[in-house]
């Protein structure tokens, strides 16, 4: 397979794999400090979306220096040119293959075998869904994924909205919500969370939460002009279905982070997000860093990930420095 692709000459000093918030960061900062990055941003496929996330939503109104708000894939324009106008390389290739075993490292894409010095790990996380039809047609028109981000939205406030899930994250998102929601409804399939007692139990007490046990997500209701407007569920004992009232339903059952392809490569924690060392972007590999929500199961941001993209880039800027000085 690798015989049949372009094998590259030259050693890149940095490829960014990845290209949300953090990889596009990661570039700015490197390409300002003359590290010429490589940025390999995914080609477009049901999987991979270049410019990540935030392609998939309409409005972002928590990123600082937008006082007005920016639909999701301006900003990302916008993070792109940024990065490009010091130099960096953006390329829509998904890579497919990493060896990290020695230096220069390869990555690999459909396209071609490259060499770098330095790698940036970028490539994020995906929000779980349920898999509905119904959820897709109604995306960004009342069905969302992130609370945090969403939640504080006209077509949220002051209205009924359902939650799906049993862990933390349910918990959280519920709660979040209890500030704008006039109630909040969280569906479970069984008869007890997952969530550790403590968050279980804040939401079980909340005085605007109700929970539906032993419920399932059926359909997401709506048309059109309103979106979304009701969630039809399933009781898993006697089938019986009700509609719910709400004008926003949120997908709580968790998030898998974009790591695949270093499995038994890097040091990973339990649920699959790759492990940096305390208050740094490395990795267990000397010369990789990760960056953004492949390496964060908390805080899932656009800015805490762009943040995170520039500590890897001074991480990794650092450490070339370094490794020229010794050698
Ligand atoms: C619907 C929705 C709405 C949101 N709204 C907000 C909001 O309003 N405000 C906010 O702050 N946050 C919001 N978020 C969260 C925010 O989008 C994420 O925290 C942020 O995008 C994470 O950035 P990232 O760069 O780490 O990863 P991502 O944005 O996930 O980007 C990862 C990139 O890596 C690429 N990639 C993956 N694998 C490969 C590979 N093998 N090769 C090459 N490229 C690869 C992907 O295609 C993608 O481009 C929202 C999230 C969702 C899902």
């Amino acid at each position: 397979m690798e015989s049949e692709l372009y094998m590259s000459d030259s050693v890149e000093k940095i490829i960014i794999i990845g290209s949300g918030p953090a990889g596009y960061t990661a570039a700015l900062y490197t390409a300002r400090a003359n590290m010429e990055p490589l940025l390999l941003e995914g080609a477009p496929s049901k999987e991979i979306l270049p410019g990540g996330q935030l392609m998939t939503t309409t409005e972002v109104e928590n990123y600082p220096g937008y006082p007005d708000g920016v639909e999701g894939p301006q900003m990302m324009a916008d993070f792109k040119k940024q990065c490009e106008r010091f130099g960096t390389r953006c390329l829509w290739e998904t890579v497919t293959d990493v060896d990290f075993s020695e230096r220069p490292f390869t990555v690999t894409t459909a396209k071609e075998v490259r060499k770098a010095e330095a790698v940036i790990i970028a490539t994020g996380a995906t929000a779980k869904y349920l898999g509905l039809p119904s959820e897709e047609a109604f995306m960004n028109r009342g069905v969302s994924a992130c609370a945090t981000c969403d939640g504080a939205l006209p077509r949220y406030r002051d209205k009924p909205l359902v939650v799906v899930g049993g862990g933390d994250t349910a918990m959280e998102e519920a709660m979040f919500l209890t500030q704008f929601a006039s109630k909040v409804h969280i569906i479970h399939r069984r008869d007890e969370f997952r969530a550790s007692k403590i968050m279980a139990d804040r939401a079980i007490n909340h005085e605007k939460i109700e929970i539906h046990w032993f419920s399932t997500i059926d359909e997401i209701l709506g048309d059109d002009e309103n979106g979304v407007t009701a969630v039809r569920i399933k009781d898993v004992n006697t089938s019986e279905t009700t509609d719910i009232e709400c004008t926003g339903y949120f997908s709580a059952i968790g998030h898998k982070p974009n790591t695949d392809l270093f499995t038994g490569v890097l040091d990973m924690d339990d649920t699959g997000y790759l492990v940096t060392q305390a208050d740094t972007s490395r990795t267990n590999i000397e010369g990789v860093f990760a960056v953004g929500d492949v390496q964060d199961s908390v805080y899932r941001q656009a800015v805490t990930a762009a943040g995170s993209g520039c500590m890897g880039a001074l991480d990794a800027t650092r450490w070339l420095e370094e490794q020229e000085a010794v050698n």
